[in-house]
């Protein structure tokens, strides 16, 4: 699972002496068939290869370049054929030892750039659309805390506390009764405080964005009274379990439907604010949003998954326009363009604005199936 400590690691590799490798690769067999990828692939480090030879460097620097592709090709080229991820990133310094790599969800066009520091603009691009879930499972005296992320579930802990028996002796008066009662109460209550601790310590270390429940409702229901306001505002949901029973695909099962509702739940309401906001702080429409983001007043880019059309691009910059033109910023004529939406997205990378993908169908789809929320205000 992808870590917040591996993303601040790679922020902080910087290097003087060697440059390091961002590669972004697409291995989704919808988009291609694998033999293609693997034709483009090699495309992409050949010609990369001839151009950093011509670019001015140093020996070394060449060197652990021509080594940074190397291994890219030998270490990514057989993902292929397992189909076990649909893009990868790598990002690698021979020089330095450094090499890292990341499972994607999506990937639009393959990326590959080399410099004193990682590329990590449309890795944190991708990583945004995704939200971080934890999962706490409770009852009476144990507990158990599960996260989850881009489809990879893995258990972060337990809590476990001692209860103390309850039994009823012979003899005892009602009060020692009420005694008994009591200090179970607070063992229990105890118990849900260590669980929500041992949760909020989590919380600080991962920022996970949601939270999800489990277990008997009344113990759902006390647990949650022990939550630390910043946790108990991100709980989206709750689902019934046995923590002694349950196994790690029951709760991924049972957590993914919490989440693909909420996350359902989400894009409509961004889709339908848009809308309703066109022309008022949003744009929809390809034109519109193209307009936008060459104004740079773009802050978020909103399109529906599959959505493609064919169109021109500036092939110095790949601006994207609808129609032939001139490109505004090299003066060269556009040329035909299988997909400009693929391009927008590009264009939005580069701007550092924010893209988010819509699955499915929302009010978007009348509306050009893709729009933007904009930075300014437009009167
Ligand atoms: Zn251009």
């Amino acid at each position: 699972m992808i870590t917040r400590q591996q993303i601040e690691q790679l922020q902080a590799f910087q290097n003087g002496t060697f440059l390091v490798t961002s590669c972004y690769l697409n291995l989704d067999r919808r988009d291609l068939p694998a033999a293609a990828h693997k034709i483009r692939i090699k495309d992409l480090l050949q010609s990369a290869q001839q151009q950093l030879d011509k670019k001015a460097g140093t020996h070394q620097q060449r060197e652990s370049l021509r080594c940074d592709f190397a291994e890219i090709e030998a270490r990514v080229l057989p993902e292929l054929a397992t189909n076990r991820c649909k893009a990868m990133a790598v990002f690698s310094c021979v020089g330095e030892k450094f090499w890292q790599t990341f499972s994607l969800p999506r990937l639009g066009r393959n990326i590959l750039v080399a410099d004193h520091a990682p590329h990590l603009q449309p890795l944190n691009a991708i990583l945004a659309e995704y939200h971080r879930y934890c999962i706490v499972i409770v009852d009476r005296a144990h507990g158990r805390i599960f996260e989850t992320y881009l489809g990879e579930i893995v258990e972060r802990g337990d809590v476990t506390d001692e209860l103390p028996r309850r039994v009823r002796e012979a003899g005892q008066g009602g009060r020692d009764e009420r005694n008994m009662e009591r200090h179970f109460t607070q063992v229990v209550e105890h118990h849900y405080q260590h669980l929500a601790d041992a949760t909020f310590k989590l919380f600080k270390k991962d920022h996970f964005d949601r939270l999800i429940l489990a277990g008997q409702r009344e113990a759902v229901h006390e647990f949650q009274k022990h939550l630390h306001p910043d946790l108990a505002k991100r709980v989206v949901g709750d689902f019934h379990a046995d923590p002694a029973k349950i196994t790690l695909p029951e709760v991924s099962q049972q957590a993914g439907a919490i989440e693909q509702r909420f996350e359902r739940d989400h894009e409509l309401q961004i889709a339908t604010e848009l809308v309703e906001k066109d022309g008022h702080g949003a744009v929809t429409g390809l034109t519109a949003v193209l307009a936008a983001l060459d104004r740079g007043e773009a802050q978020m880019l909103v399109v529906e998954e599959g959505f493609e059309k064919p169109g021109q691009a500036c092939f110095g910059c790949h601006y994207p326009s609808l129609l032939p033109a001139e490109c505004p910023h090299c003066h060269q004529p556009t040329e035909p363009c299988a997909d400009i939406v693929d391009e927008v997205v590009a264009l939005a990378l580069h701007r550092n604005c924010r893209i988010k993908h819509l699955q499915g169908a929302t009010p978007l789809r009348d509306a050009g199936r893709i729009g933007a929320r904009l930075r300014f205000q437009v009167a």
